[in-house]
């Protein structure tokens, strides 16, 4: 935490408004749209809940087909179910490790062909950076396809001088207990169309309709955030830059630790591109060491520190086994999964937390062969 989220949550308990509505949630959708220069925001209960909205107000159906990054985490592609539609995965470019620009007009261009194109695609921003949105953008207005943009991992983080978030026709943002500030759950919509986000917040409170009995025309949600946890955004809202310096600085430590080893390749920041570093990520090349990323996890773990593998790709997953999958040219989110490491990120490590790991992942290098 830091610092002044419990004043807000007392604020909440002062007043009783323990409820999903409430002077918290007013303020904290207003500093997530000042932050990001989106028009309007609608706080919820996850970042999960907030995909799922984004789709329902897109209009999506059962049948429909929805495109989504297949390197994320499985939250991304669960409301396409939700929604009972079909969802297709595009691989990543190595640059940015996110949706590649070509597998999607790939993609794009055969379900064209086969008079399917997708309801909507969401395009996952991970571990901190932006997807190269600009083409992106630029491919799927081109298709008439609304992009739902899923920044639950990169809120601060810039392409092109736009926040993160503000590309696509909806943003979403998590603020899961993990992501770089947190209201313990919760999350947010974002758009600059501001009837699109008065529909989600309808339907995130049971679409009611204007009357003063209980009447209903379409399905709804029980999706609000809590005016206490919003209590807790606005006090992470302050100090969301600090922890975004301070994620930077443990990365570039990390750099200087470990860039002499030929094997070890850090993802990438692409040009124009502020990287929030919400996690230190790296490759570790299996053509120039014997040494994989689980041999660190293994090593790290038995010195009781975490570290874990980059996602496992939806379209390797079991839940997804017959979905379609557009790759760029090779399989690159499977190399990004096989040979990628997540390192300890906490903004709370100390300098010499971070050079502890360091340290201890240079222990392997005589035994990988890797040379420096
Ligand atoms: C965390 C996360 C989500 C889901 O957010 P919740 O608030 O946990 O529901 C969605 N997509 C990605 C990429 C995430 O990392």
């Amino acid at each position: 935490m830091g610092g002044s989220e419990e004043q807000y949550v007392k604020d909440a308990f002062e007043k009783n408004w323990i409820a999903p509505l409430g002077a918290n949630v007013d303020e904290f959708e207003n500093q997530v749209s000042r932050y990001t220069g989106a028009e309007a925001a609608c706080a919820v209960s996850s970042g999960t809940g907030a995909i799922h909205l984004a789709l329902d107000v897109l209009g999506v159906q059962r049948g429909d087909v929805v495109f989504c990054s297949t390197l994320t985490f499985v939250a991304s592609a669960n409301p396409i179910l939700y929604m009972g539609a079909t969802p297709v995965f595009i691989d990543s470019e190595m640059d940015s490790w996110n949706m590649s620009p070509a597998a999607l007009e790939k993609a794009l261009k055969f379900h064209k062909m086969t008079g399917r194109l997708p309801k909507a695609v969401i395009v996952v921003n991970l571990y901190g950076q932006s997807a190269r949105m600009e083409r992106i953008m630029e491919i799927c207005n081109r298709y008439g396809v609304p992009v739902v943009e899923d920044a639950a991992e990169s809120l601060g983080a810039t392409y092109r001088g736009r926040a993160s978030g503000t590309f696509g026709r909806i943003g979403i943002f998590s603020f899961n207990g993990n992501k770089i500030i947190t209201t313990s759950g919760g999350g947010m919509i974002i758009s600059d169309d501001e009837l699109l986000v008065k529909k989600a917040l309808k339907k995130a409170t049971q679409a009611k309709e204007s009357a003063i009995h209980y009447q209903h025309r379409t399905i709804g949600y029980n999706y609000r955030l809590s005016n206490i946890c919003a209590g807790i955004g606005r006090g992470q809202m302050e100090v969301l830059d600090e922890r975004i310096k301070k994620k930077r600085e443990i990365f570039e430590q990390y750099v200087e630790g470990l860039c002499d080893i030929s094997a070890v390749d850090f993802m990438p920041e692409i040009e124009g591109s502020f990287h929030t570093r919400w996690l230190s990520t790296l490759t570790i090349d299996p053509d120039k060491t014997i040494i994989s990323p689980r041999d660190v996890i293994r090593h790290l773990s038995a010195h009781n520190i975490e570290a874990r593998p980059v996602w496992k790709p939806m379209h390797m997953q079991p839940l997804f086994d017959r979905c379609a999958y557009f790759e760029e040219a090779e399989d690159h989110s499977k190399y990004l999964f096989e040979n990628g490491l997540c390192l300890p990120s906490d903004t709370k490590m100390s300098e010499e937390d971070v050079e502890r790991v360091i340290r201890l992942f240079r222990e392997l290098l005589p035994v990988g062969k890797i040379t420096a």
